[in-house]
């Protein structure tokens, strides 16, 4: 026997449920008795267009006079999974679900949550209480705290060409996992996995995170075009990549995510296809960061692989993107030691905490370090001038500015200023924990300073962001 049950009144009734950060956008509730045993209850409620991710969170009471509620959802068409008693919480998107539930299309029109009852005891009452969502992204927090974290926001897995060996020894499609536990032993905090112009890498993501509790997965993609390569990062559905450089940035920052572009500076040819950044009419305002740093190129050109030149363009032209760095993974079998491996580049954030939402804004913010090389987690550079650090934007009238540049981990290494008006700075070799200033003269224009730290060998390993002048 089916029976519906039409949502109640909002009742705050469960002692003990989930504080809220954004009310739901429906609120179901109602009691559950012994009429019920042994039946399946089903919650009708409307999904409006638009509705691209449905979330669900559910509590009852009851339990300790062992009532149990179990959990369903059918959509318009049919059913879209059932969790039973193992889950309190799911969402659904096109591209991702958690397990048990399948990812699709959330179209419009009356959806059922459907709740079974295998056991209520006679004389008992239980309440139940279902929040619905629409549209929120499921936030993760890992840690909580402003810090560095560190990370790499560009590797390849199975759901494009990343290769390592099978258990017999062939080289087969990369599972997501094995490039995570290639994430953990680099030490990193937070991955993007940016499998070519592929959305479905998200899905693995979804039932992979609450196992990789250390390490933050951003969804992310790198949309591959006959013109350029370039990144998204906090936006797992899917983007059209066929239709221009411009419209593929909007519609990445509609839906809050960031758009980067890859290796700019590399050769495009047969040997790589529409690999160097040529996109055309592209404002290159609507880049949010640039990848100077790419590990595949590293590896194979050393420090002429650094994409300084087309970076200082956009600064010159007096746009501030980030400069990032990205492994360019495709093999998570790679030495940490190497470039390219997983974390070789890492891209270091200062942000809130380490949930998706603070790593984009920090990101965003320009409050980012690269570590060029693998194996130089140790390594650390800060460029400060008094509350502002790297990334912000000083106002300054004619006159001098004090930066304060902090280098650790480089012992007789060296320091190279980069800027459209350098000041003097000094020459002598870094030490182990390397704290110098230097003065830089404010004309009341615009102006931008980084610096790029050198190793003992004369090797790039270090790259700041800019502080920024600004009138
Ligand atoms: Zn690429
Ligand atoms: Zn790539």
């Amino acid at each position: 026997m089916m029976k519906s049950i039409y949502a109640g009144a909002l009742l705050s009734l469960l002692a003990g449920s989930a504080v809220q950060a954004a009310d739901p956008d429906l609120v179901l509730s109602g009691e559950i008795s012994y009429a019920q045993y042994n039946t399946y209850v089903e919650l009708p409620f409307a999904v409006p267009p638009g509705v691209s991710r449905l979330s669900v969170k559910f509590d009852y009471d009851g339990a300790e006079q062992r009532t149990t509620i179990d959990l369903g959802l059918a959509d318009p068409h049919g059913m879209r999974g059932w969790s039973g008693g193992n889950k309190k919480s799911f969402t659904l998107a096109e591209t991702d679900a958690t397990p048990s539930y399948e990812p699709g299309r959330i179209d419009a029109g009356e959806w059922r949550l459907i709740l079974g009852v295998p056991n209520i005891r006679s004389g008992v009452t239980s309440h139940y209480r279902a929040e619905i969502s629409f549209n929120r992204a499921e936030e993760t927090t890992l840690k909580e705290g402003y810090a560095w974290y560190r990370g790499d926001l560009h590797m390849h897995t199975a759901h494009s060409d990343g290769f390592c060996l099978s258990r017999s020894g062939k080289k087969v499609n990369c599972p997501v996992f094995r490039t995570i536990e290639a994430a953990e032993a680099a030490g990193l905090d937070f991955i993007a996995i940016s499998d070519h112009n592929a959305t479905t890498q998200n899905q693995d993501l979804r039932e992979l995170q609450p196992f990789f509790d250390k390490t933050l997965l951003l969804p992310g993609r790198e949309l591959t075009t006959f013109h350029g390569h370039a990144n998204e990062w906090g936006v797992a559905a899917d983007i059209d990549f066929r239709h221009g450089a411009n419209g593929m940035a909007d519609q990445v920052h509609k839906l809050g995510g960031l758009f980067s572009l890859n290796h700019p500076n590399a050769p495009t040819g047969e040997a790589c296809m529409g690999c160097g950044w040529d996109a055309p009419g592209f404002d290159p305002a609507k880049a949010d960061s640039v990848e100077v740093v790419n590990g595949g190129g590293v590896r194979g050109a050393g420090d002429k692989a650094l994409a300084l030149s087309f970076w200082r363009s956009l600064l010159d032209k007096g746009l501030s993107p980030t400069a990032v760095g990205g492994s360019d993974n495709h093999d998570a079998d790679l030495p940490t030691t190497t470039p390219g491996s997983v974390g070789a580049p890492a891209t270091v954030v200062y942000a809130a905490n380490l949930s998706q939402r603070a790593i984009l804004d920090g990101i965003k913010a320009g409050h980012v370090f690269i570590q060029i090389r693998g194996g130089d987690p140790a390594r650390r550079v800060e460029l400060t001038s008094g509350e502002a650090m790297m990334g912000d934007h000083i106002r300054a009238q004619a006159g001098e500015v004090p930066v304060a540049i902090h280098v650790s981990g480089v012992e007789g290494g060296s320091l190279e200023v980069l800027s459209d008006a350098p000041p003097p700075a000094e020459a002598r070799p870094l030490s182990a924990d390397d704290r110098r200033g230097l003065m830089w003269k404010s004309d009341g224009k615009r102006h931008w300073l980084a610096v790029l730290v050198k190793d003992r060998d004369g090797q790039a390993v270090l790259l700041s962001n800019p502080l920024y002048l600004e009138p």
